[in-house]
């Protein structure tokens, strides 16, 4: 598990225990395994020869042995308008993914890719127009947040996985990912600090409920019926709302936590006042917060986002209806802010 494309086990993704493991069968003491792990995950080396309390022997072996996961900045857009940073990184195959960097009042939020494309469909998504080419390790989803925190000289508070790709479709990476990101040994960051997106793998919801962590969990809804779920998302062919709702439901009652859904407004498709009563009826009875996302437009697409006025009065009727709703505030607009966008750009001018 865990090998990058060379062949080389990743040694990012390795968990401290099996670190330990690992050093333990080339003859180090287990101190050494937490010295490693410490450069890697909490001080944030890029290199071995960084990792100066390392014998120089023990470095050379390790550089022989495995792989370290460090992705490589190929370009940034920074937002005029709210300071917003958007990268793209190279991996060691040669593949891109982007992460988002925004500044909010609470701290700052990383948003990272789970994939390098995605294949599940959705129609107004940009991240899926190539579909699939790999899932990430668990060291290339690190390696994103240490490197923009590198990069940017300022610590990340939050992260939510709702880059390039269905975090849920690869599930192992996706855990293990999660375990390395809270760790006490490592950048401990707080999984109610962390937020994972899925667009509704109905198997992979449950056995994440089974986990008990205390991340949030979003469902990416976006329609409120099936009909209308089916002709913006093909994943809806697979699971219907109602298998959806009764997933949400178990997830909560394991963990305790609340679910987000996510609901982009697409202009005369989704935010009538009937879509917006039909979602209430949704979220109500579970008590989901719900995220509204004004539709951003592909250029290979004909979305439109829906009026200002409609947004608000689609707001005011959930509302009304006693459901706790926020309006997602865009972040970087002028630049290629939506999913995917950037790193296809990039790759339609290669
Ligand atoms: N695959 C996961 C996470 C990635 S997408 C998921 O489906 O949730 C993160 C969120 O952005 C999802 O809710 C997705 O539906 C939404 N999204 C993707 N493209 C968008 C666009 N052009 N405009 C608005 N929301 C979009």
């Amino acid at each position: 598990m865990w090998k990058t494309q060379s062949g080389k086990l990743d040694i990012k993704s390795l968990s401290l225990p099996q670190l330990q493991e690992e050093l333990t069968a080339l003859g180090e003491k287990p101190f050494r395994a937490r010295q490693l792990y410490q450069w890697m995950h909490q001080k944030l080396a890029r290199d071995y020869d960084s990792m100066t309390n390392l014998p120089g022997e023990l470095r050379r072996k390790l550089a022989e042995r495995y792989a370290c996961t460090c992705l490589r900045q190929v370009q940034m857009q920074e937002s005029r308008i709210d300071g917003t940073k958007k990268f793209l990184f190279a991996l060691e195959d040669g593949h891109v993914v982007e992460s988002v960097w925004m500044r909010y009042k609470h701290g700052n939020s990383v948003c990272i890719s789970s994939q390098v494309g995605c294949r599940m469909g959705c129609k107004f998504c940009a991240s899926t127009l190539g579909g699939l080419v790999r899932g990430l390790l668990p060291g290339e989803m690190l390696d994103q947040i240490y490197a923009i925190s590198l990069l940017t000289g300022e610590r990340v508070s939050n992260v939510v996985v709702m880059g390039t790709g269905e975090p849920l479709d690869n599930y192992d990476s996706l855990l293990q990912f999660l375990r390395l990101l809270t760790d006490e040994q490592g950048l401990h960051i707080s999984a109610r600090n962390i937020t994972v997106s899925t667009c509704g793998l109905v198997p992979e919801m449950r056995r994440l409920a089974k986990e008990k962590l205390q991340i949030t969990l979003a469902l990416s809804l976006h329609a409120a019926t099936d009909e209308k779920r089916r002709s913006l998302m093909p994943v809806a062919n697979r699971y219907s709302i109602a298998q959806l709702m009764e997933a949400c439901g178990y997830y909560f009652d394991q963990t305790g936590r609340r679910i987000t859904f996510e609901y982009s407004l697409v202009g005369g498709v989704n935010d009538t006042r009937e879509d917006a009563r039909l979602l209430a009826g949704l979220a109500g009875p579970l008590r989901c917060h719900v995220n509204l996302i004004p539709v951003n437009p592909i250029k290979e697409r004909e979305y439109v986002q829906s009026e200002a006025g409609r947004i608000q009065a689609f707001k005011n009727l959930l509302e009304k209806n006693g459901i706790n709703v926020t309006i997602r505030r865009e972040m970087g607009r002028d630049i290629d802010g939506a999913c995917g966008q950037l790193r296809r750009s990039y790759m339609q001018e290669e």
